[in-house]
């Protein structure tokens, strides 16, 4: 199979694996695209922007150095302990991210440790060390073939069969943690599990693999799954499979938001962590065990203990100005959260509905500067007057107009208007 025709359809791309093909001078080294770009070329996926680049020979940062010289790129960050390098390709207007790997092999001493890791000149061995074999497969950058698919491990049949094949019996055993990539493949890519796969996971849970994995790279890996468009799929198969033998997940609050996050993206506020309300949305106790970004903790903990006191104060509202005061006071992923675990048709889902949809936006259109320049005092009163009309609007005594506002702030003043 040669991928060259499926790459004209992708033109940064391909010029971007052109100039990292030809920026690769070794004499000796052989130089692959490797992974996720294969499989998603190979399966017409639309965003490849992650390229894994393996080389045979050299040091990655001496490589990525060449391509920095070359124009190609700014952003190098290597890593010489690991002998590798990470870059970005900026290139109309299109950001590539590209790992690129010595090829290796890697030995598990201890299941879920890091493993012992040998250089090789192979690109067999490299890819025998990897996940499934739908992520085995290489694409040569080489000029003598470039765009030629080497797949010793049959992922493309796997591919053309929809199943996701781990490729060996340990597997599981060595990483755990690719019980995680498993569900997640699966679900992205509409897989389903090799016989002998599905086996080998039963087992890995049985013996509860995942108790040797760090808590950091399980939260990575849930992140992950969260980040995906339809993330209450991959917590049910977590539930399917047993993964987290004592939790289960309720996914009812976050499907709903899945299936229509229209309202929160009006307005285009864009500072709302989805991360974060997802997590609160699944209600589930369970993250709570791992190391989670600074705050994330206290926010949910903090929810898990007041949602249901701050639903009822949401509900005790009678006035749009009181269910302003309230909402506004809590963070939109907590109100987010009461509103999606609510049942639609539940009075406090169509008050939040009401708040996100207009009362949040109400701002006034006068500024403080604009107060001072009317006569204003500087001062705490420029922001209690500011407070002041807000409430007027929401209460609808004011207009939402610049006039209007004006001509509350002369009466006010005691001017004539
Ligand atoms: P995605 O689309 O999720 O980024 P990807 O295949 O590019 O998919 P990465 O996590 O970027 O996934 O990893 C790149 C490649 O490295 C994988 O395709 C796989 O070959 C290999 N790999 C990554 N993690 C593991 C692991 N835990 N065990 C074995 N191989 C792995």
């Amino acid at each position: 199979m040669n991928l060259l025709k499926k790459l004209e359809s992708h033109k940064l791309l391909l010029f971007v694996l052109k100039r990292l093909s030809e920026g690769y001078k070794s004499s000796d080294g052989r130089i692959y695209l490797v992974g996720g770009a294969v499989r998603d070329l190979i399966i017409d996926g639309e965003k490849i922007n992650d390229l894994d680049i393996l080389i045979t020979s050299g040091y990655p940062l001496d490589y990525a150095e060449n391509l920095k010289n070359e124009g190609l790129t700014d952003h190098i960050r290597g890593e010489s302990i690991y002998n590798t390098a990470k870059l970005i390709i900026e290139y109309q207007k299109k950001s590539f991210c590209i790992d690129i790997n010595h090829a290796r092999t890697e030995q598990y001493i201890n299941p879920g440790s890091l493993p012992e890791i040998e250089w090789v000149d192979s690109l067999f061995f490299d890819v025998s060390r990897r996940d499934f074999s739908i992520n085995a497969i290489a694409m040569s950058l080489n000029s003598d073939s470039f765009g030629e698919v080497l797949d010793y491990l049959n992922g493309i049949e796997d591919l053309g069969k929809k199943k996701i094949r781990v490729l060996h019996n340990d597997s599981f055993i060595d990483d755990p943690i690719r019980i995680f990539r498993l569900i997640r493949y699966m679900k992205r890519l509409g897989l389903t599990i090799e016989g002998n796969t599905k086996s080998l996971l039963k087992n890995a849970v049985i013996d509860n693999l995942l108790a040797n994995v760090s808590g950091d790279r399980i939260f990575d890996e849930l992140v992950k799954c969260l980040s995906e468009e339809y993330s209450h799929l991959y917590f049910e198969a977590f539930d399917t499979y047993g993964i987290f033998k004592d939790f289960h997940f309720d996914t009812t609050a976050l499907k709903r938001f899945e299936k229509d996050p229209s309202f929160i993206t009006m307005k285009g506020d864009n500072s709302l962590d989805t991360i974060l309300l997802k997590i609160l949305l699944l209600g589930s106790p369970v993250f709570l065990q791992y190391n989670m970004p600074k705050g994330y903790k206290r926010f949910i903990e903090n929810y898990l203990n007041n949602c249901i006191e701050w639903k009822k104060r949401i509900l005790l509202t009678s006035s749009d100005s009181e269910l302003h005061g309230i909402a506004s006071s809590l963070q939109d992923e907590s109100i987010l959260a009461i509103a999606f675990s609510s049942v639609p048709e539940d009075k406090a889902c169509a008050l939040i509905k009401h708040y996100f949809s207009s009362l949040k936006w109400m701002k006034t259109h006068l500024t403080g500067r604009d107060l001072i320049s009317m006569g204003v005092e500087q001062g705490k009163q420029i922001s209690i007057i500011l407070g002041e009309i807000l409430e007027e609007k929401i209460q609808g005594n004011i207009e939402d107009s610049l006039e209007a506002e004006i001509e509350f702030i002369e009466k006010k003043l005691g001017r004539n208007v």
